[in-house]
């Protein structure tokens, strides 16, 4: 499943256009009842995968929520000597107070 992912949307679309084929010489080939069993048959194939997608679009939306991206750290500086301030309240190089 996960690759899929991977894959690139020209890809994708060769790979459907493919299973389009294979799927209309299938139909091509059956008799109008196999027909309407196997459109029935695809339709809750397809039912099922839109919910799988679906679920998938979901847990990525919570995974998504569960880690914000960091803000971004804004680097501060000394205001007496101008070197890059590591967090504490005074200068690491110079000792001023930050
Ligand atoms: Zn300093």
């Amino acid at each position: 499943m996960a690759n899929n992912m991977d894959l690139s949307p020209e890809e994708l679309e060769k790979m459907l256009e493919k299973a389009k084929r294979d799927a209309q010489a299938l139909l091509d080939r059956m008799t109008p009842e196999e027909r309407a069993r196997a459109l029935t048959q695809t339709d809750q194939l397809i039912e099922a995968d839109q919910a799988s997608m679906q679920k998938l679009i979901d847990d990525a939306a919570r995974v998504a929520a569960a880690f914000p991206p960091k803000e971004k750290e804004t680097p501060k500086f000394c205001p007496n000597c101008g070197a890059a301030a590591e967090g504490g309240k005074f200068c690491t190089y110079c000792g001023s107070p930050l």
